[in-house]
């Protein structure tokens, strides 16, 4: 059990629960009826308060909009089949919101009252998590500065919140990526492997060369050599050599992804092999042409899994048949399955909150 004494519970008197459809949510444009609030002062975390959504009222120095403090989660609470809200691994993302804030000089946010925020505020909008597996009430959890002063220095003062956006399943169209060898996403000793709000502003110019020329995201290359992949947008990515998996190793560059975490645990427990090691895209076109490539996909909490058909690499292009993976959905159908308590939790990953 939660000691929720020190939190407050203000409810809506109106839900908009009713105006949406379940069968038709657009990602990331619906917001559930209450959000989680906590700032932090003179050095310690107060007003912890659940409360209905609204519009914040901001001061235009706030220090985080010209210098940056600012991190975030993203995660996601689904419906067993019983209709027992679930979150998935929210430990995880309590842990790393304080490694992000941590490089961003933020203070940590407790990981108690993160599993109380989350544990309250998903027990308080259940009906707002769509029941068919696949969908989920996809959680925001985000920390910014909120010192009112204008000048590159620490903030003293912050803010925590976390909303709510149903979420319906994620039918994810086959990816072609631009493995883009003129931009980086993260150097070695940079921020890369924070959730750092500035790093998605940085992505979106390359991006946006990237879909000029048809590409849907860029798979970035290392910053030093150009010669390593990373990751995908905000997906970590895999590569199957016949039954064999390999992925990035995490190095300081790459976001450590629970779902990739999972997806590793998952591929063990199956008795397939899995490598977590520096990956050239040398070996990823050369695998495309001889055939000895044979899946790659993204892994993050928004998509689960999303299969990549082609890749880009000066001027060099691999198609990837998409419609013979195995590994892929089968990775997708248990850790939804999972989430669904279709299948057996057994990593102990779900929290039934009840
Ligand atoms: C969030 C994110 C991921 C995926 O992490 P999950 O914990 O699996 O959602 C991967 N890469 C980047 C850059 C991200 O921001």
């Amino acid at each position: 059990m939660i000691d929720t004494s020190r939190l407050r519970i203000e409810k809506t008197s109106v839900s908009k629960l009713s105006d949406i459809d379940f069968n038709n949510i657009p990602f990331g444009r619906v917001f559930s009826d209450h959000m989680y609030v906590a700032e932090y002062d003179n050095g310690a975390w107060s007003n912890m308060r659940i409360v209905p959504f609204k519009n914040f009222s901001i001061h235009p120095a706030n220090i985080a909009w010209h210098y940056g403090q600012s991190v975030f989660e993203g995660m996601k609470a689904t419906k067993a089949n019983d209709g027992t809200p679930i979150l998935f691994r929210p430990e995880k993302h309590a842990i790393r919101i304080n490694k992000s804030a941590a490089r961003m000089c933020m203070p940590e946010f407790p990981q108690e009252s993160f599993m109380e925020a989350v544990y309250e505020l998903v027990k308080l909008e259940k009906g707002w998590i769509p029941p068919q597996e696949g969908s989920a009430l996809y959680l925001r959890p985000y920390m910014v500065a909120m010192d009112e002063f204008i000048g590159v220095q620490v903030a003293k003062s912050y803010m925590f919140c976390i909303f709510c956006c149903p979420v319906g399943p994620y039918y994810a169209k086959d990816l072609k990526l631009k493995a883009d060898d003129t931009y980086i996403r993260a150097a070695q000793g940079g921020v890369g492997a924070a959730k750092a709000a500035g790093n998605y502003g940085a992505s979106l110019y390359p991006a946006s060369l990237a879909k000029q020329e048809g590409y849907d995201q860029v798979l970035w290359l290392d910053a030093k050599e150009f010669k390593y992949v990373q990751e995908v947008g905000t997906m970590n990515i895999f590569f199957a050599f016949g039954d064999k998996v390999v992925t990035p190793a995490t190095s300081g560059t790459i976001l450590d992804g629970i779902t990739r975490d999972s997806c590793i645990q998952i591929l063990k427990e199956k008795g397939i092999e899995v490598e977590e090691r520096p990956l050239s895209i040398e070996e990823i076109m050369q695998g495309g042409k001889d055939g000895s490539l044979t899946e790659v996909f993204g892994s993050g909490t928004a998509a689960v899994i999303a299969p990549v058909k082609e890749i880009a690499y000066k001027g060099d292009v691999i198609n990837i048949d998409t419609s013979a993976f195995k590994i892929a959905p089968m990775l997708k159908d248990t850790l939804n399955g999972i989430r669904s308590e279709r299948l057996e939790d057994s990593f102990g990953w779900n929290v039934r909150v009840v």
